[in-house]
């Protein structure tokens, strides 16, 4: 839908539109309004080299698409009735739980493997542990690949399977390595689209679920799906989406939370949601609060950070995470919600 600048095109200007959209095989229909014309675009209008030279165009104003630039994320794709099982749930059908430490301690991997027991005892069917840490300071601890046999070890001691964030493709070769069941690109990730396709790609075969978070960074909800697009399009469409929050934080949040995304996102997109209250709040006293808003707003499943004693861990865990006591109360509310929900 192409709109003017002025009420309606020159004969000379629709001529140089219609030549546009032709060299992409449209056609343009002019609408004749009372007070001015709307040019619609007929044919596939997502080519986005298209949208800029009408852009450029000067006597253009706006051009609107109609169809959502990205084809296989979209509720009208044939990926729309695609579903998703991660730790034998299937995602929509019943609440997914991830949770665990964000960092395992090379020092102190009995707290890990403490914590994933206490998890799986609290209710939660994944275990989370970030094996190389994103850090804002390159003098914090940045994670250590040998933590990998402790997440390791905890799937064979509980038999969840387990998740690990990973930040380029050295890290991809040793999860997939390691057979990790789940991989997480984190939100400072969310933007490399290289890395987006190449996980595409390297899991294509194995369709490993991605929980992809959303980047700080983003704002309109189609940037989160487009990115989310990147891994599909490149083989794997197992993808689910993980609001965390965004810029600017709210004072005394970590960030701005941003769980009400969710209805939003599957207005858009068939792709199943599940929201980490940790990051987006930031502090464990909040965390149980947000989790439960996630699940009001739609969400199909929560990644929460927990640690057995939270004071003595390392990364986000002494501020963020909450212990398995207050996990398994959240996960009785969170069920008790879905039903609501579902009533
Ligand atoms: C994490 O899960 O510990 C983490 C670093 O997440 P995010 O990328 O959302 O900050
Ligand atoms: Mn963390």
């Amino acid at each position: 839908m192409i709109i003017s600048k002025a009420p309606t095109l020159t004969e000379g200007q629709l001529a140089e539109v219609e030549a546009v959209v032709g060299e992409f095989g449209c056609k343009i229909q002019v609408i004749y309004g009372a007070h001015r014309n709307i040019y619609a675009i007929i044919g596939d209008e997502r080519s986005e080299t298209m949208v800029n030279r009408l852009l450029g165009l000067d006597y253009i104003d706006r051009v609107d698409r109609m169809e959502s630039v990205y084809k296989l994320m979209d509720v009208r794709s044939d990926l729309s009735h695609h579903r998703i099982r991660v730790g034998g749930v299937e995602l929509g059908k019943e609440p997914l739980f991830i949770a665990g430490h964000c960092t395992i301690d090379p020092h102190n991997t009995a707290a890990f493997l403490e914590t994933a027991a206490a998890v799986k005892e609290a209710g939660a069917q994944v275990i989370r542990g970030g094996v190389w840490k994103p850090r804002t300071s390159p003098h914090s601890y940045q994670g250590s690949a040998k933590t990998m046999e402790t997440l390791i070890e905890a799937r064979a001691r509980t038999g969840l399977p387990i998740v690990a964030e990973v930040m380029d493709e050295a890290q991809l070769a040793v999860a997939l390595e390691a057979k990790v069941d789940m991989l997480q690109i984190g939100t400072r990730n969310a933007l490399n689209y290289t890395l987006l396709a190449d996980i595409g790609r390297r899991t294509a075969s194995s369709g490993i679920p991605v929980l992809l978070k959303r980047s700080r960074h983003m704002g309109p909800v189609d940037e989160f799906i487009s990115a989310a697009e990147y891994i599909v399009a490149h083989g794997n469409p197992n993808v689910i989406f993980c609001p965390r929050g965004t810029m600017p934080e709210l004072d005394g949040f970590r960030n701005h939370p941003d769980e009400s995304i969710t209805p939003l996102l599957k207005d858009k997109s068939w792709a199943p949601v599940v929201v980490d209250p940790s990051h987006s709040v930031g502090r464990a006293k909040y965390v149980p609060a947000c989790a439960l808003a996630a699940i009001a707003y739609g969400a199909d499943g929560l990644v929460v950070e927990c640690h057995v004693n939270p004071i003595s861990g390392i990364g986000d865990d002494p501020k963020q995470a909450i212990t398995p006591d207050v996990l398994k109360k959240l996960i009785r509310n969170v069920r008790i919600l879905w039903d609501l929900r579902r009533g």
